[in-house]
């Protein structure tokens, strides 16, 4: 029996023919290879790993198991942006509406938060009528329109990854390189790009936090765009803190706009930037990253990219209006000042602690299919390095009732570290790599520093 002698071999050690991982992939879609087997086979992998090849033989079988998105007739490049995911990242929401408006098309999937991490889809859910379950010819004839659609894996994609992510998500067989590199790639190779950009994150709050994982995980994933003609950069960005202020889907949206608006968090500005920049010269909208990056500062500053956003809201049955009032999302109930409880350095805003924490207010998932609330979360204000005054405010709670409240305090008092000394933050980018390699970041990387602007939540 084909799965059996699969297992078993690669149990030993051995390896996969390209042939017999797209019989697996088929056999395990069609139902022929049960979850049980599947699960003893990606166990084994999880600990035998898989060769190069094998995972482009698994990419592969993944890929042909569904629809493609054609976009092959535009005459613009076709460019989407991933990132690994993390605490308060909210980039999508900025960056799809930005790059589309400046001559790039962004056939952009996102996923759903789950464990600590967010979810883009949850975000833009929680703007009154959001859909993001367009099928693959509505997000083509948006795309045609607007240069963008912002949707979810839909069933036509990447079957088998589907199937396949849902059962390692149950079988603890998530955190394996090869499988999580097929997986991401299947999927946006599905899109019909003509240029990809990787957000991989490192830190504590990364999926995978160690600097050294991270780049193996980004040369295997450009390797693999470039296997299918699709050039493929990552960047390792700083996922030790949480990007921006806010934690939470609503609240999230709303310091997406503000940032749309020339007025977020400079850090989150400088990583969308950074990754904006990529996306602009591999489509060769840009000659160099300094001229894309004035060319989003005007976009930011004339309006278009927040005009381009509400365009694509309105477009997918949400409420345009929230680009002009954010106060027409979900509003949290219960507000509450987390204050300083000594005076110090900020030394440490541990992210998985505030990712957990916004999970404990009922903002995040712990099993695929729980349901989200969208108001809650939190306002960071206070970041590392930071002096501060006991009582000081460091961040605002938003929940649902008085023990959401609690709640949220409990995981900002076990988040946020008061001490004499300060850690140093990784730096927001640290490293490039590209089918020629790794290289440092070429801008200092260092933290910006936020210029005057509203906080998002203080109304
Ligand atoms: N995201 C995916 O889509 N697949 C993985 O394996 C991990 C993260």
């Amino acid at each position: 029996m084909l799965a059996h002698r699969l297992i078993e071999r690669k149990r030993d050690g051995g390896r996969l023919e390209p042939g017999e991982w797209r019989a697996l992939a088929l056999a395990y879609a069609s139902g022929h290879v049960p979850d049980y087997q599947m699960a003893a086979f990606l166990m084994a992998v999880y600990w035998r790993g898989m060769d190069r090849s094998e995972t482009a033989a698994l990419t592969e079988a993944m890929l042909g198991s569904g629809s493609r998105l054609d976009l092959s007739h535009l005459a613009v490049p076709r460019i989407d942006k991933h990132s690994t995911g993390g605490v308060g990242d909210k980039v999508s929401l900025i960056l799809a509406p930005l790059v589309a408006s400046l001559g790039i098309a962004v056939p952009m999937m996102s996923g759903r938060s789950l464990g600590h991490t967010g979810g883009t889809l949850d975000k833009l859910e929680s703007i009154p009528g959001f859909r993001t379950s367009l099928s693959l010819a509505e997000a083509r004839a948006q795309i045609e329109r607007l240069g963008c659609a912002l949707i979810g894996q839909s069933g036509e994609i990447a079957p088998v990854d589907r199937k396949m992510y849902a059962l390692r998500d149950a079988t603890a067989t998530v955190e394996s390189i090869p499988l999580i590199a097929s997986s991401i790639m299947s999927k946006k190779l599905a899109e019909g790009l003509t240029g990809l950009v990787l957000d991989i994150k490192r830190g504590s709050g990364a999926f995978l936090p160690e600097l050294a994982r991270g780049l193996e995980l980004a040369e295997l994933m450009v390797g693999l765009g470039a296997d299918h003609g699709c050039p493929t950069v990552a960047l390792i960005t700083a996922m030790d803190r949480p990007l921006g202020r806010a934690v939470g889907n609503a609240l999230e949206v709303e310091e997406a706009i503000h940032t749309l608006k020339g007025e977020g968090p400079a850090d989150l500005l400088e990583v969308t930037y950074a990754l904006g920049a990529e996306m602009l010269v591999l489509g060769g909208v840009a000659a160099s990253h300094d001229a894309a990056r004035r060319s989003m500062e005007r976009a930011i500053s004339s309006g278009a990219a927040a005009e381009r956003f509400a365009e694509i809201i309105e477009a997918q049955g949400g409420n345009p209006g929230v680009v002009e009032d954010p106060a027409v999302l979900p509003q949290a109930d219960a507000c509450e000042l987390f204050v300083a409880p000594r005076r110090g350095l900020v030394a440490r805003i541990e992210p998985r602690a505030i990712g957990r924490g916004l999970t404990a207010l009922g903002g995040g998932r712990t099993k695929v299919d729980d349901r989200v609330e969208p108001s809650v979360g939190f306002v960071i204000t206070a970041r590392v390095g930071d002096w501060v005054e006991a009582g000081e405010p460091l961040a605002t709670i938003f929940a649902r009732d008085a023990s959401g409240v609690e709640a949220g305090r409990a995981a900002l008092r076990g988040a946020i570290t008061i001490g004499d000394e300060a850690e140093l933050p990784l730096p927001l980018v640290s490293h490039r790599v590209t089918a020629t390699g790794v290289q440092p970041y070429g801008r200092d990387g260092s933290e910006p520093v936020d210029g005057p602007g509203p906080i998002v939540g203080d109304r």
